[in-house]
C-alpha cells in the first residue's frame, strides 16, 4: 500500500473533495483551509518536493501552473496566491509536490 497520503487521494483510497481531475493533475479542498478558498493542486506523478525536480519536469510544472490559473478562473477568483512549501525546513508537511491555491477574493 502506498504510504503517500496524496497518492492515496489520487488512487481514491481515501476521500477528498475533488474539484478537478485529468490524466496528469488533480485538485481538491485542503482539509484545514487557511483562506476562504484553499485548494491543493498536485501532479498525479509522485514527486516528493520541489527539491527533487529537474529539467525533465519542466513541462509538468508549467502545466501545473496553468492549471492553477484555469481552476482559479473557473471558480471566479479575481485574485489569488500560489504557495509552495519546499522541504521540511520550508514548512512542507506532505511530501508529494503540491501548490496551495489560496484566495479571499
Ligand atoms: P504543506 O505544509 O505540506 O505545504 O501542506 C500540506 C497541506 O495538506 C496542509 O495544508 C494540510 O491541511 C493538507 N492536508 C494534510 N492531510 C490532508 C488530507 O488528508 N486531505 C486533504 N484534503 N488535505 C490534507
Ligand atoms: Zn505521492
Amino acid at each position: 500500500m502506498n504510504e503517500c497520503i496524496f497518492c492515496r487521494i489520487i488512487n481514491k483510497e481515501i476521500p477528498a473533495q475533488i474539484i478537478y481531475e485529468d490524466d496528469n493533475v488533480i485538485a481538491f479542498h485542503d482539509l484545514h483551509p487557511k483562506a476562504k478558498t484553499h485548494y491543493l493542486v498536485i501532479p498525479k506523478k509522485h514527486i516528493a518536493s520541489m527539491l527533487e525536480v529537474n529539467d525533465t519536469d519542466t513541462q509538468l510544472l508549467g502545466d501545473l501552473c496553468v492549471k492553477v490559473n484555469d481552476i482559479a478562473q473557473d471558480h471566479h477568483l479575481e485574485g489569488y496566491q500560489m504557495h509552495i512549501n519546499v522541504g521540511a525546513k520550508g514548512g512542507q508537511e506532505v511530501f508529494h509536490l503540491h501548490i496551495h491555491l489560496l484566495s479571499n477574493a
